[in-house]
């Protein structure tokens, strides 16, 4: 069976409210225009979550979210401010969460844990840094296992992102072949659907969705331009 590639955009720090509305917007008019059938998925800034009326499968989902309904946790955002807008989508595990936040493995599988419990689509990321891809494969297959640890790899709305940490936001871009040596690796420790993240571009997406093993695509930086996101998605054949 083949499945339909999954599309995902991180804005990360980008975008206000208005502007994601505009970009949501000019988003499901191109979708629209270009018969595009398959499921988009869109990680704007807290700030701007929203309820979207769309015509197409754009679906909005969280950049982090705190494991609790609500309470005394400054900063952060929990299932009470998700559900107000109706996100039942959040990304977790993300580099810049991992290496800048210092978020450690056991925070990040409490709060799998916590999300999978209310029934979230989970977009998981993993991805080794290039200290660990130097050292060679066995060395980028131990770390990926640890990134599994407290994970629950057979849970059915999962979908995982392999995100090389040098790959991301550095215009670098993994080679075809790492990238289907490397989703060979983790398809042994998870069967979920499989992102590659990491300088995606409308210049590279049709060669990376054509490796193998390669379910869709997380962008960051260069699905911050909606013209941008939908040259990408113009590539994707079912
Ligand atoms: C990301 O941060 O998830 C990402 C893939 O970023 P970029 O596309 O900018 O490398």
């Amino acid at each position: 069976m083949t499945m339909r590639k999954i599309l995902a955009a991180n804005f990360k720090t980008n975008h206000t409210r208005a502007s994601t509305r505009a970009y949501v917007k000019a988003l499901d008019e191109g979708m629209g225009a270009m018969g595009y059938e398959g499921e988009v998925y869109l990680f704007p800034p807290a700030t701007a979550l929203d309820r979207f009326e769309t015509a197409n499968d754009i679906r909005v989902g969280a950049q982090n979210a705190y494991p609790t309904v609500k309470g005394s946790f400054t900063g952060e955002i929990g299932l009470e401010q998700l559900e107000e807008f109706g996100i039942e989508t959040v990304l977790l595990g993300h580099s810049e969460r991992r290496h800048l936040l210092g978020e450690s493995q056991s925070f990040i599988a409490n709060k799998f844990a916590w999300f999978k419990e209310r029934d979230f689509r989970i977009i998981y990321c993993i991805g080794e840094p290039l200290e660990v891809r130097e050292e060679g494969d066995e060395a980028v297959r131990r770390y990926l296992v640890e990134q599994f640890e407290g994970i629950d790899t057979s849970y059915e709305k999962l979908i995982l992102a392999y995100e090389p940490v040098w790959a991301i936001g550095t215009g670098k871009t993994a080679t075809p072949e790492l990238i289907e040596k490397t989703h060979a690796q983790i398809k042994q420790l998870c069967d979920a659907p499989l992102l590659y993240g990491g300088s995606v571009k409308p210049a590279n997406i049709a060669d990376i969705l054509a490796v193998p093993g390669c379910d869709g695509a997380l962008i960051g930086t260069a699905s911050w331009e909606v013209e941008s996101m939908l040259a990408m998605l113009s590539q994707v054949k079912g």
